[in-house]
């Protein structure tokens, strides 16, 4: 797990500051003084880094979007105000009426209703399929899919993409591959995986103390050969593309934030910062304690999904391509909304919220909540059964979260 050290060292350091205040400063000004109107003018130009104004970022939110950047083995990042707020940034910047997005796999709630029917209502049109329709891919971007979207891992339905041969069939047929890589960041690395963009909720893990709304866009470099961007399908990017590297910096605060204003503010991007600190550290407990906690849990005869048991029609492509782990979501078949209803009322560990992602355990009762206003046939497709729960892992002892896990579903059997 050389991964771990290497990020342990590295992520402690891009935090902090090594002379004057060492924790990131909060930086809360909405406005910043030019020294004069030619610094103005070199500001906006862009020619002059220094900031605009805090719409299109402050500097606190700067120090995070280098340290996301580092972290992944990107060009740069832009932070936005929630993770929802980044992946419209990256679709709006991007795409326009008459374009089509394919999303693969199974998607969180929020990202499905924004692509089926927020994006519909401005012109542009989502297909889905699953991870494993390599033929349904292909077709599709061979008829001229703009952008395909993935998650590292489906939320909540556990499927385990091949982002490298996804990424592949992307460059083949020029479309822009983004991958929301939420719950692996670290033990994932989409960039270096043939993936365009990253997007984060750094709501769930990243942050990870359930205190901070946020999220992240972190984009590649351009190449200097066979840059898709280049191509026509791209060609009302090609004023930004002679900026160079930070070319897509402007792409998504041009285009999307300095009008949708999803921008983040400087409180948040501290705490994140803090969160990032010892992300790898929980990041390794917690991948760890997933499959202890599934191992014991399957165990003891309870209905439930991970990667990491053989039962899961993913294991092999777990085993070959997530050796660290894929997250800290577990989900669990309670059969029916009452079974788990009572399931989640019995147990004393797990919090029950809509958030995932937290130093404590937490759960939730996907069909009624989340995904209570879906049709029948969309739940089925996402992979939410009128029992599923889905469980966030913490920090806990795994043996006592078990523990209390396998009591409630005892007593949730009575
Ligand atoms: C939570 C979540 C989001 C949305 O993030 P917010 O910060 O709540 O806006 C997007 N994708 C995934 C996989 C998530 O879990």
């Amino acid at each position: 797990m050389k991964h771990y050290e290497y990020f342990n060292t590295l992520l402690p350091h891009l935090t902090a500051n090594r002379e004057g205040p060492v924790a990131s400063t909060i930086t809360p000004s909405a406005a910043y003084g030019y020294s004069s109107a030619q610094e103005a003018e070199a500001i906006f130009s862009g020619e002059t880094a220094k900031p605009v104004y805090a719409r299109m970022g402050n500097p606190t939110g700067g120090k995070l979007e280098h340290a996301l950047a580092r972290m992944d083995g990107g060009a740069g990042a832009v932070v936005t105000s929630s993770g929802m707020g980044a992946t419209m940034m990256v679709a709006t910047a991007f795409l326009k009426s008459g374009d089509r997005v394919l999303c693969v796999g199974g998607l969180f709630g929020g990202t499905y209703a924004m692509m089926k029917e927020t994006m519909s209502r401005f012109g542009i049109k989502a297909d889905f399929c699953d991870v494993d329709e390599f033929d349904v891919m292909e077709k599709l971007l061979e008829s001229g899919v703009k952008m395909v979207f993935t998650e590292s891992v489906g939320n909540p339905n556990l499927r385990l993409p091949d982002i490298r041969r996804m990424a592949i069939l992307c460059d083949r047929y020029g479309a822009l591959f983004v991958v929301d890589n939420t719950l692996t960041p670290l033990i994932v690395q989409p960039l270096k995986m043939g993936a365009d963009i990253v997007v984060y909720s750094t709501t769930k893990i990243i942050s990870g103390h359930s205190s901070a709304l946020g999220g992240a866009a972190v984009f590649r470099s351009l190449k200097s050969e066979n840059e898709k961007l280049e191509g026509e399908k791209f060609s009302d990017l090609h004023t930004f593309l002679k900026k160079g590297k930070g070319a897509l910096m402007m792409v998504l605060k041009k285009r999307s934030m300095r009008d949708f204003g999803m921008s983040a503010n400087a409180f948040a991007s501290f705490l994140t910062l803090l969160g990032l600190e010892t992300l790898a550290l929980r990041t390794e407990r917690v991948n760890r304690s997933v499959e202890k906690v599934s191992s014991l849990l399957h165990d003891a005869g309870i209905k439930v999904r991970h990667p990491s048991l053989m039962e899961h029609e993913h294991h092999l492509r777990y085993k070959a391509l997530f050796e660290d782990g894929c997250g800290q979501i577990i989900t669990l078949e309670c059969g029916t909304k009452e079974r788990a209803f009572s399931f989640l009322n019995e147990t004393k560990m797990v919090i029950q919220t809509a958030n995932i992602g937290d130093n404590r355990t937490l759960g939730l009762h996907m069909a009624s909540t989340i995904y209570r206003d879906f049709e029948e046939n969309e739940r089925r497709m996402l992979g939410v059964t009128p029992g599923l729960i889905r469980l966030s892992i913490g920090l806990e002892t795994p043996l006592a979260l078990a523990e209390d896990i396998i009591e409630a579903w005892e007593k949730s059997g009575e």
